[in-house]
C-alpha cells in the first residue's frame, strides 16, 4: 500500500488568519468584531483508512457556543473517524461517521452549547480498505476519485452545499457513500472541497495522471496554479493518495 498525505492551509484574507491550530479557540479577536474562523484542513491516513476533514464551506459565521474552536473539532472528529473505521471494519462507513460525531460531541462537555448555529462544522471525505472492499464516504464539498481497470470514477455529495458534520450524528445518513471490490483498483484520491473546486469534473483522468506521475505535492501545485490563473482564493487543500497493491 502506498499512502501519501498532503495538506496546505492556503491563504484566505477574508478570515481570521491570526488564530492558528492549537489556539484556545476561533472566537472573536481582541479589538475587532466577530470574524469568521479561518478555514482549516486536517488529513490522516493508515494503510487501512484515510480521512480528510475541512471546515465546512457553509460555515461562514463566527464560532459560537463552543470554546474549543474549529481546529480542535476537526482534529477530534478526524481522529475518531479514523479509529472507528479501522477498529470496526465490518461496521458500515456511515455508521462509523455517526459514531465519530457522537463521540466528538460528547467531548465538548457541558460548557459548550452545541445547539447554537455557530457550533464548529466540517466536511468529510473518507475511505476504508477492508476485507477486499473499498468503502467510501463524502459529506459536504470534496470528492473521491478512483482509477479502476475500467476507468476513473468519482464520488461526490450531490447536496454538498447543504451538508456538514456538526454535533448531530444523524447527518451521517445523508452522506454519499459507496462500497466496491478492491480488486482492479489502482489509485484512490481523496480531495477536499477546497482542492476539488479548482479541478474540472471533465478532467478527472488528467487529475489522476498528475497524481500518479507527480504525487500529491504535484497535484497540489497543479491546483494552486489553476487558482492563480483564475485569480481565485487559495483555499485550504487536503489530498490523500492511496495505491492498494
Ligand atoms: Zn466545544
Amino acid at each position: 500500500m502506498h499512502v501519501e498525505v498532503v495538506t496546505d492551509p492556503g491563504s484566505d484574507p477574508g478570515s481570521d488568519a491570526g488564530s492558528d491550530a492549537g489556539a484556545p479557540g476561533d472566537r472573536n479577536l481582541p479589538g475587532g468584531g466577530p470574524r469568521r474562523p479561518r478555514d482549516r484542513v486536517f488529513a490522516l491516513a493508515t494503510p487501512e483508512a484515510a480521512v480528510v476533514v475541512t471546515t465546512a464551506l457553509a460555515h461562514r459565521t463566527p464560532v459560537e457556543g463552543c470554546g474549543h474552536g474549529t481546529g480542535w473539532y476537526l482534529r477530534r472528529l478526524g481522529a475518531h473517524l479514523l479509529a472507528r473505521l479501522t477498529d470496526r471494519p465490518e461496521r458500515p462507513i456511515r455508521d462509523c461517521l455517526s459514531d465519530a460525531i457522537a463521540e466528538t460531541a460528547a467531548l465538548h462537555g457541558g460548557r459548550c452549547d452545541l445547539a447554537l448555529h455557530g457550533t464548529p462544522t466540517a466536511s468529510i471525505v473518507a475511505v476504508r480498505l477492508a476485507e477486499g472492499r473499498v468503502d467510501q464516504l463524502v459529506l459536504g464539498p470534496g470528492t473521491i476519485l478512483t482509477r479502476r481497470d475500467v476507468g476513473v470514477v468519482a464520488l461526490s455529495d450531490p447536496a454538498r452545499h447543504h451538508h456538514a458534520a456538526g454535533a448531530r450524528p444523524s447527518i451521517a445518513a445523508d452522506a454519499a457513500h459507496d462500497t466496491t471490490p478492491c480488486r482492479g483498483v489502482h489509485t484512490i484520491a481523496l480531495i477536499n472541497g477546497g482542492g476539488a473546486e479548482s479541478l474540472h469534473p471533465d478532467h478527472r483522468p488528467t487529475t489522476i495522471r498528475i497524481l500518479e506521475e507527480t504525487g500529491a505535492h504535484g497535484l497540489l501545485a497543479h491546483i494552486r496554479a489553476g487558482e492563480l490563473r483564475t485569480a481565485s482564493a487559495h483555499h485550504p487543500v487536503g489530498i490523500v493518495h492511496l495505491r492498494p497493491v
